[in-house]
């Protein structure tokens, strides 16, 4: 069920329920794909999630920390204070009200760090339980950024690519390098492979995904590896 659905009457009947919650970004992802890529991606597991297991789907927030991507135009970032503050004040407000079990649900990298902390200082004040996962974690295809993996995701939540991408060339480096080298992305800015793109491997990628926090749902937030 979508908390945003329920009556205050509905609402404290689901209390006891697992919560979902998802940390999307606005954030550049080449030229194919829309800024809304790392808050698609992350709701559509989540509401794909929600119709198969008994929990509680939670309004979204689609602002995160966006760091790497700041020279592209469309990167609109909270700072990564702000993000770990809202944060904290959506969990304590979930706590207050007697949600206990909580499923994170992270579209965009960046926003982990904040998400976590503000979770572990307030495991001081509350007695909760939460998982916070990165979906890319979770399947067996390998994730880059705007790469084939988010596209076909993309594709398979329902939306159009903007543009077909081109293999482009870019460079690694050892260690995280601040601030990020010029070729780290793509003159596009991705980061990747982008030639198989399709419905059928988002799919794909969707039900590994949702199968495996199916399970961690059922298993009380806490599975063994
Ligand atoms: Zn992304």
């Amino acid at each position: 069920m979508y908390a945003g659905d329920l009556s205050w009457e509905e609402f404290q009947n689901a209390k006891g329920k697992p919560a979902i919650l998802v940390f999307g970004a606005i954030e550049p992802h080449g030229k194919h794909l829309p800024l809304d890529t790392d808050s698609i991606i992350p709701w559509e597991i989540a509401t794909r999630l929600e119709k198969r297991a008994d929990a509680v789907l939670f309004p979204p927030l689609n602002y995160g920390y966006v760091y790497t991507l700041r020279k592209y135009p469309g990167a609109l970032s909270l700072t990564s204070r702000t993000l770990h503050t809202v944060a904290e004040e959506i969990f304590s407000e979930l706590f207050r009200e007697g949600f206990t079990r909580v499923l994170v649900i992270i579209g965009h990298g960046g926003n982990t760090g904040p998400v976590k902390s503000a979770l572990k200082e307030l495991s001081d004040d509350f007695d909760f339980r939460a998982a916070v996962v990165e979906w890319w974690k979770l399947t067996e295809a390998e994730a880059g950024h705007a790469d084939e993996v988010e596209a076909s995701l993309v594709v398979a939540a329902g939306h159009e690519l903007r543009a077909q991408p081109v293999q482009e060339p870019r460079k690694d480096y050892m260690g995280a390098v601040v601030p990020a080298p010029d070729n780290l992305f793509t003159s596009s800015g991705y980061i990747g492979k982008v030639g198989d793109i399709s419905k059928e491997k988002g799919e794909r990628i969707y039900s590994e995904v949702v199968g495996k926090l199916e399970k961690l749902l059922q298993n009380d937030l806490l599975l063994e590896l």
